[in-house]
């Protein structure tokens, strides 16, 4: 591109501010490119651009008269990617606040908003050719004796761009042959929708509930509670397992949807969406758009397209659901909202939860955060009104909550981690045709190999850690850096043949369920076993419909699914979590426990809880099982405040790694040296320190805690520090992040 376009520019032709796709603080000016003025580009359109010696993708932020970058070293955009704006400016708005909120490079954080194929230079894929117009004739005609014909008609004429099939089925229900009709005399038309860019305005959908239960007090309060709300407030509804939560959501995604407006779900887990789509489907005619990682790249963009253009009207989504662009929101649900996958553990750290608040804030809707245990960030905003509180007490329907006892297992015969105790009760509730569910929170056969003759263990070469023995796979394999290698023979040390597995995880006890209650068919469910696309919803189907009788899993099974056939839940090893070094160690443990709890006893059948454990007088146990999840969280939120940890202060977590030892040690020994006379006094300073786990993947990791009574001060900080850390020159070999309001590791 010539770079000397820029010196004779009329004063009102302007530059193009433009997000570059690459992890920098700043934005970039561009020339339009060469006869296309400025203003002609809007915001949220996608460049190409040159940039150091290539080319970047970027999106236009704004179009500015003057730039303060020098005239002559400006180069022009080489192509324009979108007939128009990918996002609109609210869109735009939302990020770059996110974007700055979590200390992302802008750039950065706008691509990873949209769907991947979308972050490489390609064009918009047009939506498949699915959806009917009506022809010429169809416009002129009358159709008097065929009245459903006549309606369909109606209905396309009224769409100049023709109707998607998914809002023909939602506003008319089965219209097939009547279209087919149609099409024989020439009325109507299969036609493509036009994509996003100038889709047809937004059509309400007929959002009829159907075969909805009657709700109960406590639901038709809370349903009115958030359905009177005049613009954004935020919503905790706070209901134990199996409260009929989802009602309460199915409710107020109808109403919503009649209203004309769009509404935005998000939930934590993959494995959620199968069984939340369906029921969404067979309650809801709306048109539904779903989200998350497992689908394709080109699926997953026609679903954000059918969002984003206003076709989908329910999106329901995992967390990167959050930035779908939605112009008619209208109300946001994030259930499960104590969950962790909520927030995005690495590149851009966000917090779809949190979010999810802030965007209704700027949508003017509510925002309603569901969970039987909501974090104790949640609580804490409730009890001081920012949130309110709605609270279902009691399970839905007939079903009654389940009895939680304690196994003491001190000096304890166990059988492959089982106890007596369990496995006397499963045989009773096998016995009595019901289900089983047995949760241990370790996948492979067991979780170190030793040698019995000089003591050897199977050590990882690039982690602190332990290789997993996977027999399915005949492999040792360490669940941090993915490290394997073929289960030995021989102890690599002394040659000795005698190599034991010590512990069990999932596999291993799947082995000894298996000859213990032979014939009794079982599945066990965790990320070995559900590698196949698809397999866990097979699973969890099948074990809907009872033909598992035992279901063996990880933390896979512990999530919101409802399967009522389950009487007995075994919890095989919570211990490890309660002596846990993360200050968080305890809500974990608790929300875990709770939520596998509540899959016992869902339906008429009423459900026990045997959690399995050597510490029956932990106070977190006795606690919960003394008074519930509610009197936990008021003991461990007290005990949060004297400590002055989250919710009572603001985190911010700053990463460094590097193979080379004392490297990130280092680094953040400077960090501190630069920190500590930005920070205000009230803000602590905590480190550096070796991270949990000070090595993994051949890295050596520590970190530095920033902690600030406010928010305010803590972004006042890193507002002042990061610039100057960017600017810092480090060894190409080191590594560092910022976490803020970081949930792990600390
Ligand atoms: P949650 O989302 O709180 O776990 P669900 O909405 O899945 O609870 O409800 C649990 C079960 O109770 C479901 O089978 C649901 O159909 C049923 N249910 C919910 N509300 C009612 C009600 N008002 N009357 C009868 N059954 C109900
Ligand atoms: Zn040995
Ligand atoms: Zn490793």
């Amino acid at each position: 591109m010539p770079p000397d376009r820029g010196t004779d520019r009329d004063s009102d032709q302007g530059y193009l501010r433009v997000a570059v796709a690459a992890p920098l603080a700043e934005m970039f000016d561009y020339l339009p490119p060469p006869s296309v003025p400025a203003r002609r580009i809007p915001p949220g359109v996608r460049v190409v651009v040159p940039f150091a010696r290539g080319s970047r993708v970027g999106i236009v932020i704004r179009v500015v008269a003057e730039t303060a970058q020098p005239p002559d070293k400006l180069k022009a955009v080489t192509r324009v990617l979108d007939p128009s704006p990918l996002l609109a400016a609210a869109d735009l708005k939302f990020v770059l606040w996110a974007a700055t909120y979590y200390r992302c490079p802008p750039g950065e954080a706008l691509f990873s908003a949209l769907p991947a194929r979308l972050r490489r230079p390609e064009p918009l894929l047009e939506l498949a050719p699915a959806g009917w117009r009506a022809t010429e004739a169809g416009l002129a005609a009358e159709l008097g004796r065929a009245p459903r014909q006549a309606e369909v008609l109606a209905l396309l004429a009224s769409a100049p761009g023709g109707i998607d099939d998914d809002m023909l089925r939602a506003r008319l229900g089965g219209c097939a042959a009547a279209l087919r009709a149609l099409a024989g005399k020439g009325l109507a038309e299969r036609c493509r929708i036009v994509p996003i860019v100038d889709a047809a305005p937004a059509q309400p959908a007929s959002a009829t509930l159907r075969g909805a239960p009657v709700p109960n007090d406590a639901q038709r309060a809370a349903v009115e509670a958030i359905a009177a709300a005049d613009g954004f407030e935020c919503f905790l509804l706070d209901g134990v397992t199996g409260s009929g939560k989802t009602e309460v959501y199915l409710r107020l995604i109808a109403q919503t949807l009649e209203r004309g407006r769009q509404v935005l779900v998000l939930v934590p887990e993959i494995g959620l969406t199968p069984q939340l789509a369906g029921r969404f489907r067979r309650r809801l005619d709306a048109p539904m758009a779903i989200l998350h990682s497992a689908l394709g790249e080109r699926e997953r963009e026609l679903a954000w397209q059918r969002a984003a253009g206003g076709v989908a009207r329910l999106v329901l989504g995992t967390r990167s659901a959050i930035f779908t662009p939605l112009s008619d929101l209208g109300l946001v649900i994030v259930d499960e909202e104590h969950d962790l996958s909520l927030k995005q553990q690495d590149g851009f750290r966000y917090s779809a939860r949190d979010l999810a608040v802030r965007r209704a804030q700027l949508a003017g809707c509510p925002v309603v955060l569901g969970s039987a245990t909501p974090a104790l960030e949640t609580l804490h905003n409730a009890r001081n009104g920012r949130y309110r509180h709605l609270r279902l007490p009691r399970r839905a329907g007939t079903a009654v909550d389940p009895k939680i006892l304690l196994a003491d297992i001190r000096a304890q015969p166990l059988e492959t981690g089982l106890s007596h105790a369990l496995l006397t009760r499963m045989e009773a509730d096998l016995d009595a045709g019901n289900q089983v569910l047995l949760f241990l929170n370790r996948r492979g056969f067991s979780p170190v190999l030793t040698c019995h003759e000089c003591g050897w263990v199977s050590d990882c070469k690039h982690c602190d850690a332990r290789m997993t023995v996977h027999r399915g796979r005949a492999r040792l394999i360490c669940h941090h850096c993915g490290a394997n290698r073929p289960v030995p023979v021989h102890c690599p040390y002394c040659e000795s043949p005698d190599l034991r597995p010590l512990g069990q995880g999932t596999e291993r006890v799947e082995q000894t369920l298996r000859q213990r209650f032979a014939g009794v068919p079982l599945a066990r469910i965790d990320r070995d076993s559900t590698r196949r696309k698809g397999e866990l919803e097979r699973l969890l189907a099948a074990a809907e419909r009872g033909e598992y009788r035992i279901l063996l899993g990880t933390q896979m099974l512990a999530k919101g699914h409802h399967l009522p056939g389950i009487t007995l839940v075994g919890i095989l090893d919570l211990d490890h979590g309660l002596y846990g070094s993360d200050f968080r160690a305890p809500e974990r443990m608790a929300q875990l426990l709770v939520q596998v709890a509540g899959r016992a006893g869902r339906e008429q059948r009423p459900g026990t809880v045997l959690v399995q454990t050597r510490h029956p007088s932990h106070p977190m146990l006795t606690a919960l099982l003394r008074s519930g999840y509610r009197a936990f969280a008021d003991g461990a939120l007290a005990e949060r405040e004297a400590a002055g940890l989250p919710p009572f202060s603001h985190q911010a977590l700053l990463r460094a790694d590097s193979p080379v030892e004392q490297a990130a040690m280092d680094f953040l020994r400077e960090v501190l040296a630069i920190a500590r006379p930005l920070a205000a006094p009230a803000v602590e300073l905590w480190g550096p320190a070796p991270a949990q786990m000070e090595r993994r993947a051949g890295r050596i990791r520590a970190q530095l805690l920033l902690q600030a009574p406010s928010r305010a001060l803590l972004q006042g900080l890193l507002g002042a520090l990061l610039p100057r850390l960017r600017a810092l020159k480090t060894p190409r070999h080191l590594r560092w992040s910022v976490d803020v309001d970081p949930q792990e590791g600390l």
